[in-house]
């Protein structure tokens, strides 16, 4: 059995299980993909202090930081239950999709997140070449350029009004017949001279001209007439869904499926622990998925020094 066992191998289980292994606690890591969303990103410009890498280079380093240590990576391996232990300090189970099991005296839940697609014709092809999904990450990559939005809701208005003032242009787009952001937000959009709202529009396709985007097809649901506009890049922001289907029932979640931790990073299971983009965290970005790994880390060794002896 371990000591510690971290469930997802992105940023911030890679930082867990460097700050674990550093207490000389038994320590395994299982994850479906070792690097997470991060093997899925172009170009990162906002780690800080490294001024410019790519996704899978990272990623790269990260696993040879966490092989420097003693630390058991069981990679492709995909967990499907959590089953708590009987009393505090007993040791809880993490049963696999392959069948095995796993024990732990304690468990750090960092099974990140997925951005919901729109599936359309064109969005995966062209993702990382116009088609983005955060603006944090990917906005000054259109400076000066016109951008598309796809989602009215708080996230979509908030990336408007952030790209607002990096892009030329930017056309959100919204399926409803209203935006559902918070009125403070679209009062701060309508104040802006280079935004444009559409309402009532399925976005049906991404166009491209092979190498990058170069446009978009929606339905105005009014009049069901397709209709073409051209945007150089498309920010899709119609939520991030946590990895979190194979825990409920068992750890708290919030209406949005998100871990609820407090402070250390504890979940409402003894000896539970997360962190990442999987919990309530308001920020998801790498910086800040290590920082909490590391925070979980230290809340659950906290935690096994306090537990008796035996
Ligand atoms: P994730 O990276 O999502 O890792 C989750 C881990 O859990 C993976 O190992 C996964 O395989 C595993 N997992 C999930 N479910 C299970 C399961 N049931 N069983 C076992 N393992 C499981 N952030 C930046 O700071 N800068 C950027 O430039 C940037 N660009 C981005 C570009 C794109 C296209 C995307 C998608 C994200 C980008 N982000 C960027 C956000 C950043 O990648 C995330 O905030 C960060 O990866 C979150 O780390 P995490 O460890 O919490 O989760």
């Amino acid at each position: 059995p371990f000591d510690m066992l971290v469930v997802g191998a992105g940023p911030s289980g890679a930082s867990a299980a460097v700050y674990s292994a550093r207490k000389g606690i038994r320590t395994g890591v299982v994850a479906d993909r070792f690097g997470g969303q991060v093997m899925d990103t172009m170009a990162i410009e906002n780690f800080i202090s490294v001024k410019e890498t790519e996704g899978p280079k990272l990623v790269a380093n990260l696993e040879q930081h966490v092989r420097e240590y003693d630390v058991d990576i069981m990679s492709g391996q995909l967990a499907q239950k959590l089953i708590p232990a009987s009393e505090p300090g007993d040791e809880i189970e993490v049963q696999l999709a392959n069948g095995a099991s796993l024990k732990s005296r304690s468990v750090l839940l960092s099974t990140g997140a997925r951005w919901r697609e729109m599936n359309v014709p064109g969005e995966k092809e062209y993702r990382g070449k116009g088609v983005a999904y955060c603006p944090h990450c990917d906005g000054p990559l259109f400076k000066g350029k016109r951008v598309a939005v796809i989602g009215g809701g708080n996230s979509g208005i908030e990336a408007a009004i952030d790209l607002a003032g990096i892009v030329s242009h930017v056309t959100v787009i919204e399926f409803d017949s209203k935006l559902r952001a918070d009125e403070v937000l679209q009062a701060k959009l309508r104040s802006l001279p280079n935004v444009e709202v559409i309402t009532s529009a399925l976005t049906t396709e991404v166009l491209g001209n092979g190498q990058k985007v170069n446009g978009l097809v929606y339905t105005d649901r009014n009049t069901e007439e397709s209709k073409t506009i051209e945007p150089e890049g498309i920010f899709v922001q119609i939520g991030l869904v946590p990895n979190t289907e194979w825990l409920k029932g068992t750890v708290e979640l919030s209406p949005r499926g998100e871990i609820i931790v407090d402070e250390r990073g504890q979940t409402s299971v003894p000896g539970v622990f997360a962190a990442g983009d999987v919990t309530t965290a308001p920020y998801k970005q790498i910086i800040i998925a290590m920082g909490s790994g590391a925070n979980a880390a230290l809340g659950a060794f906290d935690y096994l020094i306090r537990l008796p002896a035996r």
